[in-house]
């Protein structure tokens, strides 16, 4: 099934993570970023953007600085998002959204009326995917971030749950075969 939407992370799957990320000025996007989109947005695929940004919880920049680097993101991408999702709380803080929470994705499909299986999480860690199989959608991982992707979701139980892509288009190619 073609997914009708992509819930997108940011910060190594759209953008080369730089860690606490929080100026505009050093953010780039990865390779084939553009044109995956593209196929996505041409096969009717609707774009969101959900982002951990435990630094606000840590004190290390506030959610101003967030919203100026999601912002930026936009300005950077021929195709905007629907909805974007910030959870700025740290590891083990109280969280309504931080990934591998369900509630963005459970959202998502109550507002835009998408099954679970309409939906595919794109990310570059366990916890993007860790989300994915909370919400029971489906996933793609890319291995684009600064972590071992594989060796996470192996850790996590999911080695073989979700496929993982060296770039970016290639995920979007294999999620949008037709385009
Ligand atoms: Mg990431």
């Amino acid at each position: 099934m073609i997914p009708k939407a992509l819930i997108l992370d940011r910060d190594g799957t759209l953008i080369e993570h730089v860690p606490y990320l929080c100026d505009p000025a050093e953010m780039r996007l990865l390779p084939g970023v553009e044109e995956g989109l593209g196929l996505a947005v041409r096969s009717g695929a609707k774009l969101f953007l959900h982002t951990n940004q435990s630094g606000v919880g840590r004190g290390m920049f506030g959610m101003e600085e967030v919203e100026l680097c999601n912002a930026r993101l936009v300005e950077m991408l021929e195709h905007g998002f629907e909805r974007i999702c910030t959870a700025p709380e740290a590891p083990g803080a109280p969280s309504k959204y931080r990934k591998p929470s369900p509630e963005f994705a459970k959202e998502v499909m109550a507002e835009y009326g998408f099954s679970a299986e309409e939906i595919c999480y794109v990310g570059d860690r366990g916890s993007d995917l860790g989300a994915a199989a909370a919400a029971e959608t489906r996933g793609v991982g890319v291995a684009t971030g600064l972590d071992d992707l594989q060796a996470e979701l192996e850790a996590q139980g999911y080695g073989e749950q979700f496929p993982v892509f060296g770039d970016f288009l290639s995920a979007m190619k294999f999620l949008f075969p037709q385009t």
